[in-house]
Parts: C-alpha cells; sequence; structure tokens
C-alpha cells in the first residue's frame, strides 16, 4: 500500500513500492531497526528480523519496554538496510553506496497461542540458520512465556534501492582517478565450537552449508 508517508519524494526513480523486493531485503537480512516514540521521544533498537509470509517478525523478552510497546500496538517504523556496494566516484561529491533498503509503517500483533509463537520461532531460527530448528530443542511452555514475538503487517512500506557505477559529471570524466564499486558481502567464517563440546563433536552438514567455498 502506498500512502503520503511512504511516497520516496528524493530520488524517487529508487524508490517503489515492490512487495517481491520488499520480501527480498527481509529474507536477506539479519538486523531491522524499530522505530517508536517511547514517553515523546523516538527510539529506534537494532533487532533481529524474519519473514513470515507478509509479515515481519520480531522477537525479545516479554520484559522488554521495546517488545511490551510492540506487542500493545504502538505506531511503528520497521526499517531494514541491506549495503551492496561502496560507490567510489571521479569527484568526492558523488561518492555513493549501492544499497536496497525497506520501511514498513504500522502496528504488530502479538502473537499469543502457543503454537503459533513456536512456529515463529522456528521461522526465526531457520531465517537466520537454515535447517538449525530441527536439530535444536525447541521453546518449552516456559521460554515461550517469557518471550514476546509480534508480527508486524508488510502493508505500509516503501523499498529504496541504488544499483549501479558512480555518477559523475562529465567534465569531472576526464580526471585521472579511479572509480567504480567495491562490492560488500556478508560471509561466515569457520565455526568456533562451544567450550563444553566434546572435541570430536561434528558441525552439522546444515553449518557447514553456510560457509563459502564449501
Ligand atoms: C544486532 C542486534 C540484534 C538484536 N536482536 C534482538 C532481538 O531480536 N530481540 C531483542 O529483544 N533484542 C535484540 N537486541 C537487543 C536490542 O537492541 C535491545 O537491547 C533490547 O531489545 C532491549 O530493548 P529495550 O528498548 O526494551 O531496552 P531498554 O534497556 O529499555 O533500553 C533503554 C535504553 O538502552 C539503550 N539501548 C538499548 N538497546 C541498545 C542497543 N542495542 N545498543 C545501544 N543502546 C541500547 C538505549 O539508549 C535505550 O533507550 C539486538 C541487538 C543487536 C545489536
Amino acid at each position: 500500500m502506498s500512502t503520503n508517508r511512504t511516497d520516496v519524494r528524493r530520488l524517487a526513480q529508487r524508490g517503489s513500492n515492490d512487495r517481491n523486493a520488499a520480501y527480498e531485503i527481509l529474507d536477506t537480512a539479519m538486523v531491522a531497526h524499530v522505530g517508536i516514540v517511547d514517553e515523546g521521544f523516538p527510539v529506534v533498537i537494532p533487532m533481529l528480523c524474519a519473514r513470515d509470509g507478509d509479515h515481519v517478525l520480531l522477537h525479545g523478552s516479554s520484559r522488554s519496554r521495546l517488545m511490551r510497546s510492540l506487542a500493545e500496538g504502538c505506531n511503528a517504523c520497521v526499517t531494514v538496510t541491506l549495503i551492496d556496494s561502496l560507490v567510489l566516484a571521479r569527484s568526492a561529491f558523488n561518492h555513493s553506496a549501492n544499497y536496497r533498503s525497506l520501511v514498513v509503517f504500522g502496528h504488530a500483533r502479538a502473537l499469543r497461542k502457543l503454537e503459533e509463537k513456536r512456529a515463529a520461532l522456528e521461522k526465526f531460527v531457520d531465517h537466520l540458520v537454515p535447517g538449525r530448528s530441527a536439530d535444536a530443542r525447541p521453546g518449552n511452555a516456559g521460554e515461550l512465556k517469557a518471550t514476546l514475538i509480534v508480527a508486524m503487517p508488510i502493508d505500509e512500506f516503501s523499498v529504496k534501492a541504488r544499483r549501479g557505477p558512480p555518477e559523475d559529471k562529465k567534465t569531472d570524466m576526464g580526471l585521472q582517478v579511479w572509480a567504480g564499486e567495491m562490492p560488500v558481502f556478508t560471509k561466515f567464517g569457520s565455526p568456533i565450537p562451544a567450550p563444553e563440546l566434546p572435541s570430536d563433536a561434528d558441525v552439522p552438514d546444515y553449518i557447514k552449508a553456510m560457509i563459502p567455498d564449501r
């Protein structure tokens, strides 16, 4: 849904309300920045995020100020940012970044049923480490009670993205300055076993699959 506050005004050609692009950003991201107004002041807090269909999932302690506010349905804004590359122009002024970002406005709904919460937590775990939920012990009733999980509809949202090479002025094109894109990647390194694990404990295949060059 496009509304006055989701219409991208600055460099509008980079903006869209493309739902699939929004999903792709959420499915790639690990972190969302969640903004609320608390006692009259804006506060923006980083959180892990996942997607369940057309909702953003957020979770945290039942005692968290942020989670309680979200569960009560406060006005909220969820922002997700992916940096794809740094863009080095010939002029300092035209340096930029290639990025994909998403802003979602709305009100989250707290998941209350135990089964609904368990399924959402599995989505969370599998979003971060595909295959992990089949391996890890599921949350018990006490743990689920101590956890608030909210689902924010991806309804009023905008996507903005920049792609491509630097955009230098014609008058700068002849400058003898290197210009181009510096790709940015987030990648996993070798897993570090927990200290209590037996020394011969195998790293599961679903974890090995996350490490580059395997
Ligand atoms: C990458 C990342 C992922 C996270 N994922 C989750 C998650 O999925 N669920 C979850 O509940 N929490 C997560 N956290 C922790 C989260 O950022 C908050 O600390 C937590 O949710 C408590 O928020 P609150 O507003 O209820 O805390 P409060 O303790 O009530 O916040 C009070 C004040 O503490 C400061 N503060 C709180 N958190 C931070 C912070 N992260 N960095 C700097 N200052 C801070 C701010 O000034 C804030 O106004 C994550 C943090 C990071 C960095």
